[in-house]
C-alpha cells in the first residue's frame, strides 16, 4: 500500500513539475520572439539613417556598392518613385517590390526577415524608397526542433524528477509505514492476548452458574476483570508510545532513580531482598519523566519479582549508565534474545505474573530516547539490565 502511495506521490510531483517546464517554455518562447522582433526592429531604424543619408550622395541615383558602407551594402534596396530598382544589395535579389512603408516580413531563402521601409520625400515630393532588411535573431524556422529539445529536456527531468520523487517519498513514509506495521502487530497480539483472560473469566463465571457458588465465582470473576484491566491499561501504553507521543524535557535522572528505588526498597525488604544502590549524583538527562520512571520501575519491579529470598539487587547510576543487577532466577540463554519481544514469557511458574509487556515497552522508551539496553543473565545465578543512557 505504501508503495503504491509512494508511485502516487512521484507522479503527481511529477506532473506538477512537467507543468511547471511547459508554462516556462510557452512564457519564455513569447517573451523570445517579441524580443528578437522588437531587438531588429530598433537596429534597423538606426541603420535605416545610414542608408537615407546615401540618397544624398552625389552618385545618386546610380549607385554602386562601394559608395555603401560595408555593413549595410548586402541588405538595402533603393527604389526610385516609378518602382524602377535603382540599387539592390544581396539580400534583395528577387524580391518583388510593393509599395509602402514601415515594418514588413519576407521570406529569403530560408529566414524570416525583417524589412523597413521609408519613403524619402524632397522638397515634398516622393524622391526614393530606401529599404534595408536585416534578420531576426531568433529563426523561427526553427522552431519545431527547438520545441521539440525542449520537451525531450522537460520529459528527462521529469523522468529523473519522478525517480527523485519515488526516492524521498518512500523515505518520508518509512516511519508511518512502520507505525503501521506496528499497530497491525499489536492489534494482534492484543486481541490473542485478550482472549486468554476473557476465557477465564467466561469459565469462572461458567462455574458460579454451574454449582451455584455464586459468591465464590464473583470472587474469581473480579480477579479476571482486574487482570483483564491491567492488561488493557498496558496495551494502552504501548499503543500511546507507539504514536511517537514523547515528551521532551530536562529529567533530574538521579531524583528519578532515587524516589522509584525508594518504593521498590519497601516491597524488596518484605521479601527479604537486600537492596545496594550507587547513584552519582546531579545527573540529568532530556526526556520523558513519566516513561523513563516507568523504565526504572519495570527493571525493579521485575528484579524483585523474578529474585529469590535472601538474594540482592544492585543499582548502579553512573554518567553513561544506568545497571540493575539481580541474584535470581536468572534467564536461559534460548530465552535471553526473546526477552524484549512483546507478550514474552520465560518458562517459569512466576511468568504467570504479568504478561510479557514490561520489556517490550522498556525497550521501546529506551530507544525512543536515542538510548539501548541489553540484558546478561545466567540461569539460576541472576540477571543484567544495562541502560546506556545519554546526558544533557
Ligand atoms: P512480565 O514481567 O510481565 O512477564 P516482562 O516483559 O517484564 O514481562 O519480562 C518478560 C520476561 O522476561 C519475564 O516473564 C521473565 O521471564 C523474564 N525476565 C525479565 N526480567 C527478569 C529478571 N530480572 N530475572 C529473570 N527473568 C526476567
Amino acid at each position: 500500500m505504501f508503495k503504491r502511495i509512494s508511485y502516487r506521490i512521484a507522479l503527481q510531483f511529477t506532473a506538477f513539475v512537467l507543468g511547471l517546464f511547459l508554462v516556462n517554455g510557452i512564457i519564455f518562447l513569447a517573451a523570445d520572439i517579441t524580443n528578437a522582433r522588437r531587438q531588429t526592429h530598433f537596429r534597423l531604424s538606426r541603420e535605416s539613417f545610414i542608408a537615407i543619408r546615401h540618397i544624398d550622395h552625389p552618385s545618386f541615383p546610380d549607385m554602386h556598392p562601394e559608395d555603401l558602407p560595408m555593413q549595410i551594402r548586402d541588405r538595402v534596396r533603393f527604389i526610385d518613385a516609378s518602382g524602377t530598382t535603382l540599387y539592390a544589395g544581396r539580400y534583395f535579389t528577387d524580391v518583388p517590390f510593393s509599395s509602402g512603408q514601415g515594418f514588413s516580413r519576407i521570406r529569403i531563402a530560408e529566414d524570416d526577415m525583417s524589412v523597413l521601409t521609408i519613403p524619402v520625400m524632397v522638397e515634398g515630393k516622393l524622391k526614393a524608397y530606401a529599404q534595408i532588411a536585416d534578420m531576426e535573431r531568433l529563426r523561427l524556422n526553427d522552431l519545431p526542433l527547438r520545441a521539440f529539445l525542449y520537451l525531450i529536456v522537460s520529459i528527462s527531468v521529469s523522468a529523473l524528477t519522478f525517480l527523485v520523487g519515488i526516492f524521498f517519498a518512500r523515505r518520508s513514509l518509512k516511519p508511518a509505514e512502520e507505525m503501521m506495521m506496528r499497530l497491525e502487530q499489536f492489534t494482534q497480539d492484543a486481541s490473542h492476548e485478550l482472549r486468554t483472560p476473557l476465557a477465564a473469566l467466561n469459565s469462572s463465571l461458567d462455574l458460579a452458574l454451574k454449582t451455584g457458588k455464586h459468591q465464590e465465582g464473583l470472587h474469581s470473576a473480579k480477579e479476571d476483570v482486574k487482570d483483564i484491566t491491567v492488561l488493557v491499561e498496558r496495551l494502552l501504553e504501548l499503543a500511546r508510545i507507539d504514536k511517537f507521543v514523547l515528551g521532551d524535557e530536562e529529567v533530574d535522572f538521579t531524583a528519578l532513580v532515587t524516589d522509584t528505588l525508594e518504593k521498590y526498597r519497601i516491597i524488596a525488604k518484605e521479601k527479604g531482598i537486600a537492596v545496594d544502590a550507587v547513584i552519582a549524583n546531579g545527573i540529568t538527562v532530556r526526556g520523558d519523566a513519566a516513561l523513563l520512571r516507568q523504565v526504572i520501575s519495570n527493571l525493579f519491579m521485575n528484579a524483585v519479582k523474578f529474585n529469590k529470598p535472601s538474594g540482592t539487587i544492585k543499582i548502579l547510576l553512573t554518567k553513561k549508565e544506568l545497571s540493575v543487577v539481580d541474584t535470581g532466577i536468572g534467564i536461559s540463554p534460548n530465552d535471553v534474545p526473546n526477552i524484549f519481544n512483546r507478550f514474552f514469557q520465560a518458562d517459569t511458574s512466576r511468568a504467570k505474573e504479568g504478561f510479557g509487556l514490561g520489556l517490550a515497552l522498556t525497550r521501546r522508551i529506551v530507544e525512543l530516547h536515542g538510548w539501548t539496553i541489553r540484558a546478561d543473565s545466567v540461569l539460576g545465578k541472576g540477571t543484567t539490565f544495562r541502560i546506556a543512557i545519554q546526558t544533557a
